[in-house]
């Protein structure tokens, strides 16, 4: 594999080390490079060259291409273990969240469609619902997968997705851990004005 050379863009630095870090509520601009966070990264065998600390250093050339497009930005699994490592209390996870959501907004294409479906369908479930609701929540991610097999034309794909679903879900019932039902969130008028707040700042930028 090679590694692909980090392109340093000086108009774009500023600005988008600002925006990240704005966004994230993590301070890049403290990182020195130790990679006490990329030795303990979870995901580290499947995101190639791409490591915490690589990421940081990404955002800060103004590498805006690969820092909205690489494997850790879709499959970190935000388990913080790369923050708690951090002397400079850096947290990747927020990072990797962030740069999702931009890319998403930019319509960068997602390296990981079924990780963009169900971020998406838990972000819609938990908007509408004021929490999330597993029966719809999975279904309305199950529905984004099977669309995207379809297109693909791998229809063995969507069978054997519901087959192993179903068997998934029928474990979760018998354990309780499943409601069949829609419950609400008292809070969830505020979590839609937060949302609708968060839409109109990014109309405005
Ligand atoms: S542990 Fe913290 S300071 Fe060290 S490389 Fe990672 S983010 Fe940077
Ligand atoms: S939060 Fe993400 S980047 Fe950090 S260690 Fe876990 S998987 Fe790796």
């Amino acid at each position: 594999m090679i590694e692909a050379a980090l392109q340093f863009q000086p108009t774009e630095a500023r600005t988008f080390l600002q925006e990240v870090a704005a966004r994230s509520g993590q301070n890049l601009a403290a990182c020195y490079q130790c990679r006490r966070c990329a030795a303990g990264c979870a995901v580290g065998d499947e995101t190639g060259f791409v490591t915490p600390n690589r990421l940081i250093r990404m955002v800060m050339l103004g590498d805006r291409d690969q820092a909205l497009s690489n494997e850790l930005v879709w499959r970190c699994v935000s388990c913080y273990t790369c923050g708690e490592r951090c002397p400079n209390d850096i947290q990747t996870a927020r990072i990797t969240e962030t740069l999702k959501k931009m890319a998403k907004e930019e319509h960068v294409p997602a390296l990981q469609p079924k990780v963009a479906h169900f971020h998406d369908a838990f972000l819609e479930s938990g908007v509408r619902w004021g929490r999330v609701n597993e029966m719809e929540f999975m279904g309305a991610y199950e529905m984004k997968n099977a669309f995207l097999e379809a297109r693909r034309f791998r229809f063995g794909a969507i069978m054997s997705e519901i087959r192993q679903q179903m068997r998934l879900g029928l474990a979760m019932l018998r354990l309780k851990r499943m409601h069949m039902g829609f419950l609400k969130s008292g809070g969830r008028a505020e979590i839609q004005a937060l949302r609708r707040k968060s839409q109109a700042a990014r109309a405005a930028r």
